[in-house]
């Protein structure tokens, strides 16, 4: 099952065919709590131009498209115009209870989310090959603040408010191995009270296989703007650590081609889209959902931002159920989200489909605890042809839970 493992966290197509590699894996890098990982001070890119667009009343924004003709075939999207644009700070503190809640601002309509720094919830993991169930590795869902340094790109903006600011971060943890593949796949989000980016979304994964991917949303320049980078292996450089011997003993070390070395890889461009005003990540989307059980709300539609995707989710929320799983059995709400693609990437296969958390696609169902929104199960299909079995159903199952939301309880 080395390619459940895999696909369990890879958020792209998986090449699990992949032996380890012969480099040992790196450790995620250094996110731990208060370590303020700063955001490095943006690269420079060319102006893209967005000057017709007027910034203020709420700008209806046009996507831009990078490269138009290459993404001719995706429908056009009207992202709708948020009633309001949210105003600094987007993230503050409130106490309940004895305990700080993060309350993170979302512009219009949109709910406010409520993040609780402290919280860990662990998960089981489940591949349901019908005949039985295989375990197929572990999650982890965080949340908990830290400092960072603040620094914008353009140093005469006005709103630059360089210094450190404190965050709230959700985190995502998938760790997993099977047959000598080995994976680690982190995905964080960090809502900031700036403008710029008022969301920050990191994709990392680690183990056989090496990747990053980084998101950012924010107001930038007056336009709601994504910022999007992705590593590859280095095409060439002088590099000695990205040298490899010659395969004979006469030829000269050379730039390594193609491996999965972390060491040998390095973040592209920086490339720069508008994006809708109320867009957030996959990531993120798991605590729209839970803020909108907490809240009472049946249904809601937001836009996720996902690589350079943009897609429309509907959040439907279920009739109440008691869920079993390794913690105890909870009452819950199943909610599901469904998803049109609104715009693709310029190098899109048509009908790109949704990749949803841990690389599930398909429906994805997740039923939350019904008082809280607290996450028992996130239930999902693994896309791998396996014969004899339609799809592999996976689900990932509640063990426990440390710092939850105090009316977190589990029925007797
Ligand atoms: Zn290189
Ligand atoms: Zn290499």
């Amino acid at each position: 099952m080395a390619f459940a493992a895999c696909l369990l966290a890879c958020a792209g197509p998986a090449k699990a065919s992949g032996a380890p590699a012969a480099h040992p894996a790196s450790g995620i890098s250094s996110n731990s709590e208060g370590a303020g990982a700063p955001i490095e001070p943006s690269e420079s890119y060319p102006n893209l131009g967005h000057g017709s667009l007027s910034p203020a009343p709420p700008p209806v924004v046009e996507p831009e498209a990078i490269q138009p003709d290459a993404i001719a075939a995706t429908p056009e999207p009207a992202y709708p115009p948020p009633a309001t644009v949210a105003r600094a700070p987007l993230l503050r503190l409130q106490q309940v209870a004895g305990r700080d809640w993060f309350v993170v601002d979302r512009p219009g309509d949109a709910l406010d989310l409520r993040i609780l720094p402290g919280e860990v919830l662990e998960y089981d993991v489940e591949i349901d090959l019908g005949v039985g169930a295989i375990d197929a590795g572990d999650v982890e869902l965080s949340a908990g603040r830290s400092v960072m340094l603040s620094s914008l790109p353009d140093a005469k903006d006005a709103t630059a408010e360089a210094g450190r600011v404190e965050v709230a971060w959700v985190r995502s943890t998938a760790k997993g191995a099977h047959f000598g593949y080995e994976l680690r796949h982190m995905l964080e989000t960090r809502f900031l009270p700036g403008p710029w980016p008022r969301l920050l979304h990191k994709d990392e994964q680690r183990g056989s296989e090496n990747r990053n991917r980084e998101s950012k949303l924010g107001l930038l320049e007056g336009e709601h703007q994504q910022e999007y980078r992705s590593d590859g292996h280095c095409r060439g450089c002088d590099s000695p650590e990205h040298k490899v011997e010659g395969l004979l003993p006469w030829q000269d070390p050379s730039h390594c081609k193609k491996c999965k070395r972390l060491e040998h890889r390095a973040w592209g461009k920086v490339q720069r889209q508008a994006a809708p005003a109320d867009g957030i990540d996959m990531l993120g989307a798991v605590w729209v959902a839970r803020t909108m059980v907490k809240a009472g709300l049946e249904r809601s539609v937001f836009p996720i931002v996902d690589r350079r995707r943009v897609w429309q989710v509907t959040a439907a929320i279920g009739a109440p159920s008691v869920v079993s799983v390794p913690a105890g059995r909870y009452r819950c709400r199943p909610v599901s989200l469904a998803t049109t693609l609104l715009r693709g990437e310029p190098d899109d296969k048509p009908n790109p489909h949704f990749e949803g958390l841990f690389g599930l696609q398909g429906a994805l169902r997740i039923w939350l605890e019904e008082k809280t929104g607290t996450p028992v199960l996130i239930e999902g299909d693994l896309p791998i042809p396996v014969p004899l079995v339609d799809s592999l159903r996976v689900r990932v199952q509640l063990k426990s839970a440390k710092g939850a939301d105090p009316d977190f309880r589990k029925l007797p």
